[in-house]
């Protein structure tokens, strides 16, 4: 067998994490060969119920288990950490203002910045889900100074994945025939599900969508989806969320396919017209352990104006945030 690989998830007590820690230590991310140590991280008052999900990931007795810590101090939990799935953040009360749940989320993010910074692996490759999550990772990737940028990045993979589902039932076509989304922006009401460049079977199929189909239809619906799963299912959408970020960091560390590309919200490099270093959804393919961005699509005028409008929704946050000291 390989040497093991140590992750850490944060809010390990919590619904994602629930999903998410029995498929990483099944071997859905790192593969069949690969032992990981899991790292459970939670806050104090937490801790006993991240106990008992260890308690049970034992007793699957599920043999790439090397080990398994249950800690809520953050220098611990990252210490050596080579994947670092950041999914506890301050859920926002009744009567928060935007501020309040940036403060509190900024302080959680800025800690466990330092704490990747000065404690992970070289090869640390970080998904924040806690929300707001492209902003989090934002704040993280400023307080770890020594960590490539694209090492932070935050998780539009369930965005991307609803987008294709709702794709392939409009067309009657399987997921896997599909290829060529992309959900621009920012995680939130103003991220643009854009299908210009969707292919079935590798052939053009957007002229075949209805225009007013995507605009009132398909475009709030992927944007609205974890308000229908609430509205629905009486719980916010967790074993799904959990499933994009399993997605997100097998594709990362085992590379996505042929010229086929999923969405990534990562440190921009100002590509596409987004605004430098804000943490925004882009076309990325996964080559040799790193997110490249796909180059060279042509962006038309629908496209620009809500690009820019999700990025400004982003650079907002950024400000809000450096306005409060915190990145
Ligand atoms: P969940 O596990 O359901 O959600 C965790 C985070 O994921 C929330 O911020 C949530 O945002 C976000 N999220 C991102 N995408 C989605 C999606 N598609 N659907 C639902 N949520 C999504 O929350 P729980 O309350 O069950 O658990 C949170 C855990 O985190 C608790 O155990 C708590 O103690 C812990 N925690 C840990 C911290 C730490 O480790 N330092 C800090 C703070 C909390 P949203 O709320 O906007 O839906």
């Amino acid at each position: 067998t390989n040497t093991p690989v140590t992750v850490t998830v944060t809010g390990a007590a919590g619904k994602i994490a629930y999903s998410l820690l029995f498929r990483l230590a099944s071997g859905l991310v790192f593969g069949p060969g690969t032992p990981v140590r899991l790292r459970l991280l939670d806050i104090p008052s937490a801790v006993v119920a991240a106990e008992g999900v260890a308690m049970e990931i034992e007793d699957c007795a599920l043999p790439l288990v090397d080990s398994i810590e249950i800690t809520d101090d953050v220098t611990a939990a990252f210490d050596g950490a080579n994947a670092a799935f950041l999914v506890g953040a301050r859920p926002r009360g009744k009567g928060m203002e935007r501020a309040d749940l940036l403060t509190a989320n900024g302080a959680i993010f800025r800690e466990q910045g330092r704490a990747i910074n000065d404690h992970a692996a070289a090869d640390i490759r970080v998904v924040v889900v806690g929300n707001p999550a492209n902003t989090n990772a934002y704040i993280a990737h400023r307080h770890a100074p020594d960590v490539p940028a694209g090492r932070f990045t935050a998780l539009m993979r369930l965005d991307h994945n609803r987008a294709l589902s709702q794709l392939a039932t409009r067309l009657g076509a399987r997921v896997s025939e599909l290829d060529g989304v992309v959900v621009w922006g920012n995680h939130s009401a103003t991220q643009f599900p854009d299908v210009t460049y969707l292919t079935r079977g590798g052939e053009p199929v957007t002229a075949g969508l209805d225009p007013e189909w995507l605009a009132d239809t398909f475009i709030p619906r992927v944007a609205g989806r974890g308000a229908e799963i609430i509205a629905v299912r009486g719980s916010s959408s967790a074993a799904s969320a959990a499933g994009a970020a399993v997605d997100q960091m097998r594709d990362w560390v085992r590379g996505t396919s042929g010229e086929s590309w999923t969405t990534v919200a990562l440190p921009s490099g100002g590509e596409y017209g987004t605004v430098p270093d804000v943490v925004t959804g882009l076309p990325c393919r996964s080559r040799g352990g790193e997110w490249e961005v796909v180059e060279g699509l042509e962006i038309g005028e629908f496209q620009r104006a809500r690009i820019d409008a999700s990025v400004a929704e982003l650079v907002s946050e950024r400000d809000a945030v450096r306005a409060l000291g915190l990145a």
